[in-house]
């Protein structure tokens, strides 16, 4: 006789008698359907995978811990988990690329994602940012058309040059992104070795019921380091986990990642009068305007048990937020409120907050009940509606959203702002001698297979409005001309 705690059974728990040899009629004859445990390993073997991110699908992710460094933050949210300086509330993450599938290279030139989960004693906060400060685009509605240019084409399955570039000479908005994915940071020498951004503008409300816009920085602590095009080229080939694998590693040497938390604040009347508009996603804040204020540390100290449990059933939703934390009316982030949580319940279910790794660590009660993969006590035998007279979780008039004020027409409005070339043309004035060369040689081998001339002529009128060197050494190197306006 085995040992119970230790003996193979079911999924139903009864024991299996031979997991080697299937039942058939005779030594040689058929398989017999009466052999219920062959046809439930098979049938679940069968559903192994949930559907993979459309988006963001390759990902390596860690626990750890953030702490607060800076006693004065409280003065603008009242976020619970930033009140007083020392305080440490455990956290997840998850870096990823964007475009490639689940088994695609790491060590591709991509803008990675930075998503954290933090579990605060006043429910989970996540901030879904990635290592860029800003996006291609500033608007929902364009996302679905923007990937489909980053993602395989429909006949030959195979990524296509030429859609990338007609989205963005069409969209300039993506030139800055454009700028930033094409130099040196494009490619990262670890996820341990870059920064990470909340990137959208968001709203922080303190006690007082004060608001400011605010703007997350996450700088690595280990130096950003990237990696040179040749090496991430042969790493991709030789081994495409390679970002995977050094995170794990690193964590479990003890060589623990971290990074430190800033913010840039800003009045909010100031969104009514500063240069750029802050709720636009493709620009940044100069830090002269509004200084880095330090926040906290972030360090990731625990890998995952298991990889799907913790990482591929981890679900992250920039809506996902706590009190003292607010949207912003970015049109972008106003469309991933809807969209991200959205993805997670198609793809691991209505009910994915229960899950160990997404569930809250503080108490939760509401009245939610049923759906598929009900797993925990659905309620119980207590009230399952509201308002109840029969003492029901009730409400927190101190959560309500801060109110604001909103004016105008109802209409398909774009933004106050089209000047999509100052602040590309900042970060390519910001670069060395070297660090140019190299961010036009990315940008020529990457637009040389694009087919149509025009397309190519669009986006270098677009660099050259950036800077003049920057479009005529983009033409230069792709053996054209500068486009006269
Ligand atoms: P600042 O001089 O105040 O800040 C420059 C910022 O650029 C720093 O955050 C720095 O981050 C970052 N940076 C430095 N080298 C590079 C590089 N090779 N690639 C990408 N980022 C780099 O200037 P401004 O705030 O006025 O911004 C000027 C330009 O800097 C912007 O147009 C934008 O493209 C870029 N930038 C701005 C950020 C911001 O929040 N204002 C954030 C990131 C980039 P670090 O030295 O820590 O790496």
């Amino acid at each position: 006789m085995i040992e119970k705690s230790n003996r193979l059974t079911t999924s139903w728990g009864a024991p299996v008698g031979d997991n080697q040899n299937s039942q058939t009629a005779g030594q040689r004859g058929p398989t017999l359907i009466q052999d219920v445990h062959l046809l439930e390993k098979l049938a679940h073997f069968n559903r192994e995978r949930v559907p993979e991110r459309v988006v963001h699908a390759k990902g390596a992710g860690a626990h750890g811990t953030f702490v607060v460094t800076n006693n004065e933050i409280s003065k603008y949210t009242k976020a619970d988990f930033l009140s007083e300086e020392g305080k440490t509330t455990p956290m997840f993450i998850r870096f990823s690329t964007v475009a490639g599938e689940l088994g695609s290279a790491d060590t591709v030139r991509d803008p990675r994602g930075f998503a954290v989960k933090f579990y605060t004693e006043e429910g989970n906060y996540d901030l879904v940012g990635n290592n860029t400060p800003v996006f291609f685009i500033r608007d929902a509605i364009k996302f679905p058309d923007f990937i489909h240019t980053q993602k395989r084409h429909p006949q030959t399955h195979l990524k296509n040059p030429t859609a990338v570039w007609d989205f963005w000479s069409l969209s300039p908005e993506s030139l800055h992104q454009v700028t930033i994915l094409m130099s040196d940071r494009g490619i990262p020498a670890t996820l341990r070795h870059m920064h990470g951004f909340g990137s959208h503008t968001f709203k922080w409300v303190n006690a007082q019921g004060q608001a400011v816009w605010v703007k997350y920085h996450f700088k690595t602590n280990q130096g950003v380091k990237n990696l040179d095009v040749d090496l991430a080229a042969k790493l991709a080939g030789e081994n495409p986990d390679y970002h995977t694998e050094d995170l794990f590693n690193a964590i479990e040497a003890g060589d623990l990642p971290s990074w430190t938390l800033y913010v840039q604040i800003m009045p909010i009347e100031d969104a009514n009068t500063y240069k750029w508009d802050p709720f636009d996603v493709t620009k940044v804040w100069s830090q002269k305007d509004y200084p880095l204020i330090e926040v906290g540390k972030m360090t990731l100290d625990r890998n995952p048990e298991n990889y799907f449990a913790e990482v591929e059933q981890a679900t992250f939703s920039p809506g996902t937020l706590i009190p003292g934390i607010e949207a912003s009316p970015d049109k972008m982030l106003q469309g991933r409120l809807f969209s991200y949580a959205d993805a997670h319940r198609y793809r691991v279910g209505a009910n994915h907050n229960a899950l160990p790794i997404n569930a809250p660590k503080c108490p939760f009660h509401n009245y939610q009940r049923d759906g598929q993969m009900r797993f925990d006590g659905n309620g119980g035998n207590t009230v399952y509606y509201e308002p109840n007279s029969f003492g029901g979780p009730t409400e927190s008039p101190e959560a309500k959203v801060t109110p604001f004020e909103v004016e105008g027409m109802a209409a398909e409005h774009s933004y106050s702002h089209d000047d999509h070339f100052t602040q590309a043309g900042d970060l390519y004035r910001l670069l060395t001698e070297d660090e140019r060369t190299r961010l036009v040689e990315n940008i020529v081998g990457a637009m040389k297979p694009v087919e149509r001339e025009d397309i190519k002529l669009r986006q270098i009128s677009h660099f050259h409005k950036a800077d003049p060197e920057y479009g005529a050494r983009v033409a230069e190197g792709l053996d054209l001309a500068v486009p006269v306006n």
